[in-house]
């Protein structure tokens, strides 16, 4: 495997998880479902790369790389956003290294 395929299988991954998280910000479901859904996806879907790098063969540098991508990506997606009940929307969080405790909209407490 190239540099080439490499960045080509990054990038592939990256438009793959920005998708699922505008179908998930789309989807007309319940907030609860919704919020329970998100880790889930974001978990089969770094679970997939993995594979799918085990399947292509990757070299072992490129696991490094993959492994810290990866690890970052379930990081920016579970912090990046949150759910809130009573409004019941799914939004971003902008300050991704702190916990959101009040709803940006409606100002209702998440916990
Ligand atoms: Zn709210």
């Amino acid at each position: 495997m190239s540099t080439g395929d490499l960045i080509f299988f990054v990038i592939f991954f990256w438009v793959v998880f920005i998708t699922a998280r505008l179908a998930v910000f789309a989807l007309n479901i319940d907030i609860k479902l919704k919020k329970r859904l998100w880790p889930a996806i974001i978990f089969s879907l770094s679970g997939m790369m993995l594979v799918l790098a085990y399947l292509l063969d990757f070299p072992v540098k490129g696991y490094a790389v993959l492994g810290l991508a990866v690890a970052a990506i379930i990081y920016t997606n579970l912090k990046g956003f949150y759910f809130c009940e009573s409004c019941g929307k799914m939004l971003a969080n902008k300050k991704i290294l702190t916990t959101v405790e009040t709803c940006e909209k409606c100002g209702s407490s998440l916990k």
